[in-house]
């Protein structure tokens, strides 16, 4: 079978082109949409994911604006910081770069923001809402996966998923928007004791584990699709998923490639939460 793989980049350029009208309403009535993206310290990665944020701001027509604070910010500083900004009415949405350093509490940080400007949709009244199929804000990376499947014209309703991973920021919430689409989930974890027994009944596979090349073609129904969230740093710098693309080739319908596949999607769908967020505010 020949696999398409998907390409994720292509769908983000379109999802933030077709956000470009409803930013443009928004600045013509004086709500240009704006994100704050707060980073502490000095994370190598965290750097780059916040640098592509706020290009795809810039791109998008949204304001970004960038804090930064120091390494040794204790908790009350940064709590101190989001107040300010929940305060903001220039800020439509926070996010705080995660990791945070030792000694911050990151519960309690996304507890802080508030829900109605949690673009990152990880707020448990936002986490909540979602789990009752009443979304404010959908997390950015499993609403790209659905993105992607949507775009790819998969159907999600009454097909058999499987979703590798139960972190509340990507494999919890996909497992939601999965069953809300009406599909028949099941969620595996580090203690699920035979995962390829799972993961070869499912039509559809999103695996979120962050073990480089955990899922292998043997472990993939014939035809399925495999959306691959995983992001690992290997040997040599690389970037490598968390499916081993080059034995589920054939195998697989679509696969999404690593990089270029879901993390693209993921910011985009950090800017279609920060227009919500801006026209909620404004009552559209
Ligand atoms: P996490 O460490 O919080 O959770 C990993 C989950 O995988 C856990 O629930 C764990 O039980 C499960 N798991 C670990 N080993 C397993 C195994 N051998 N078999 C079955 N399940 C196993 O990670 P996370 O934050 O959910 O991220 C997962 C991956 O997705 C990471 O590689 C991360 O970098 C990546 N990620 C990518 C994006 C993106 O935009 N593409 C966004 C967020 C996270």
């Amino acid at each position: 079978m020949q696999t398409r793989i998907i390409d994720g980049n292509a769908i983000a350029r379109e999802t933030r082109a077709a956000l470009r009208t409803r930013v443009d309403a928004l600045r013509a009535s004086g709500h240009p949409p704006g994100l704050a993206v707060v980073l502490i310290g000095e994370h190598p990665a965290s750097r780059i994911y916040v640098r592509n944020k706020t290009r795809a701001c810039e791109e998008t027509g949204v304001r970004s604006r960038q804090v930064d604070l120091p390494a040794d910010t204790t908790q009350a500083q940064l709590l101190d910081q989001i107040e300010r900004l929940n305060a903001d009415p220039e800020i439509h949405g926070i996010l705080v770069q995660l990791p945070l350093p030792s000694g911050i509490s990151a519960e309690r940080v996304v507890e802080a923001i508030a829900p109605e400007k949690d673009v990152d949709g990880f707020h448990p009244c936002n986490m909540g809402l979602l789990a009752m199929g009443r979304p404010r804000f959908v997390p950015c990376t499993p609403a790209g996966v659905m993105r992607i499947l949507e775009h790819e014209g998969v159907p999600v309703e009454g097909k058999r998923a499987v979703v590798v991973g139960r972190s509340n920021i990507v494999g919890k919430p996909m497992a939601f928007l999965l069953l809300q689409s009406g599909a028949t989930v099941t969620v595996c974890h580090s203690k699920t004791p035979d995962l390829g027994e799972v993961t070869r009944q499912a039509e559809v596979l999103v695996v979120a584990a962050g073990k480089p090349n955990l899922v292998k073609g043997s472990a993939v129904k014939a035809g399925a699709v495999v959306i691959d969230v995983g992001i690992n740093r290997v040997a040599g710098g690389q970037l490598a998923g968390d499916v081993d693309a080059r034995t589920v080739a054939g195998i697989a319908s679509h696969l999404t490639p690593v990089p270029g596949g879901v993390g693209p999607m993921t910011i985009a769908m950090l800017l279609v939460n920060t227009v919500l967020a801006a026209e909620r505010t404004i009552g559209r």
